[in-house]
């Protein structure tokens, strides 16, 4: 009779008691729903305890093929709300778990897979591959160059922790792996290529509008602020505090590579060469966390991999030039320190008293913008700019 009725319903039907408890939840508050489940689970717990591994093996293994079951017919509908409560959760799980527990999770994923991996079929190992491929090249293109940069030192990290413990054998095969892998890739880029010029002579643009489009949108998306994604920062060199626009290269140099050129990027360097005096207040409009005394653009992008930088001032701040005296062309500390006018100005009114103003951004004409510049010499140690005021 039962088989009967799934076959009319199509699913497999929740038994009279589990239906009962449905019913009796959608009925309750938020508070009592939590409680209720709380003391489901400490009694579950309680019982797992006390169970033997075959009866918790047995249980395990009802539960599955109960779930298979379930799975099998449920609409695209309860799919989708499964797997995102299961997301839901999973998210809600990492949050709070400790490291220990992190590790634990990932260490069973991490067997969970191997095994499987182990007792698969060619077919499926090729199907399981393909999928992994694809899924990365959905995220890759979606993702901002923040993540992307995230992405690659992670991956970077680990390739190193395994290089570092692989044996000599292990070596060899990961080497031959990846130039089978290079190859594969040489070989699709010719196909693509050759699939583009074949749509290009038969006036099927759409592919090659496609990749174009993809394209544009990454570079479009690159001033994404990450931490605030509906809005857009422009993105600053860190060694010349200009703009990195259009579909300039953005290099990266993290604080050990600038630091390596403390001298020709120093505060100290710069008030000997001009024989000046910087004042604290435009020292501190210079200052990047980390890296003291030397003139760099605090507005420019950290990103995992180092700060963002111009190819201009990349190709100046090669690990060779650090012996250098003169800074790159167009960098701060090559007579750009400009500063902009102080956000506060004190000064003594007619009674002697002293006063502070605070400086709105449009209250400051483009005269008195220029006046405050004044007391810096435009003149470059490297370069062709001279300018003296
Ligand atoms: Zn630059």
């Amino acid at each position: 009779m039962s088989i009967y009725l799934i076959v009319l319903d199509g699913r497999n039907p929740a038994s009279p008691a589990a239906e009962k408890k449905q019913r009796q939840r959608l009925k309750m508050s938020q508070e009592k729903k939590d409680a209720q489940r709380e003391k489901e689970r400490l009694s579950k717990n309680a019982k797992r305890q006390e169970e033997t591994q075959e009866d918790n093996a047995q249980c395990r293994k009802i539960n599955c093929e109960y779930m298979k079951r379930k799975r099998l017919f449920e609409t695209q509908e309860e799919r989708l709300k499964r797997r995102k409560t299961n997301r839901y959760s999973m998210t809600r799980k990492r949050e709070t778990e400790t490291e220990e527990q992190g590790a634990k999770r990932n260490k069973t994923n991490r067997d969970s897979m191997r095994r499987k991996r182990e007792t698969e079929m060619e077919e499926q190992g090729a199907k399981r591959n393909k999928t992994n491929r694809d899924s990365m090249r959905r995220k890759s293109e979606t993702e901002t160059e923040e993540q992307g940069a995230k992405r690659n030192k992670t991956n970077r990290d680990s390739m190193r922790r395994k290089r570092e413990t692989e044996t000599e054998e292990q070596g060899a095969k990961r080497k031959k792996t990846n130039r089978d892998c290079l190859k594969r890739k040489r070989e699709e880029k010719r196909h693509q290529f050759q699939n583009d010029r074949k749509d290009c002579n038969g006036e099927d643009m759409s592919n090659v509008i496609d990749r174009a489009t993809k394209e544009a949108k990454q570079f479009l998306q690159r001033t994404q602020d990450p931490a605030n994604p509906h809005m857009h920062r422009a993105i600053v060199c860190i060694i010349c505090d200009r703009f990195i626009i259009g579909t300039e290269t953005i290099h990266k140099l993290t604080k050990e590579d600038i630091g390596v050129h403390s001298g020709r990027l120093g505060v100290k360097s710069y008030e000997e060469f001009y024989q000046t005096t910087l004042k604290d207040e435009v020292k501190r409009q210079y200052r990047v966390q980390g890296l003291q005394d030397m003139l760099l653009s605090p507005r420019s992008r950290k990103y995992p991999d180092g700060y963002a930088t111009c190819s201009i001032c990349y190709s100046a701040m090669q690990p060779q030039m650090a012996c250098k005296k003169t800074p790159p062309k167009f960098a701060i500390a090559n007579g750009f320190v400009i500063g902009s006018f102080p956000r506060e100005i004190k000064f003594l009114n007619k009674n002697g008293q002293r006063l502070t103003r605070k400086v709105e951004d449009d209250g400051i004409t483009d005269t008195l913008k220029a006046v405050s510049r004044f007391n810096v010499r435009y003149s470059s140690r490297s370069g062709s700019t001279t300018l003296e005021f």
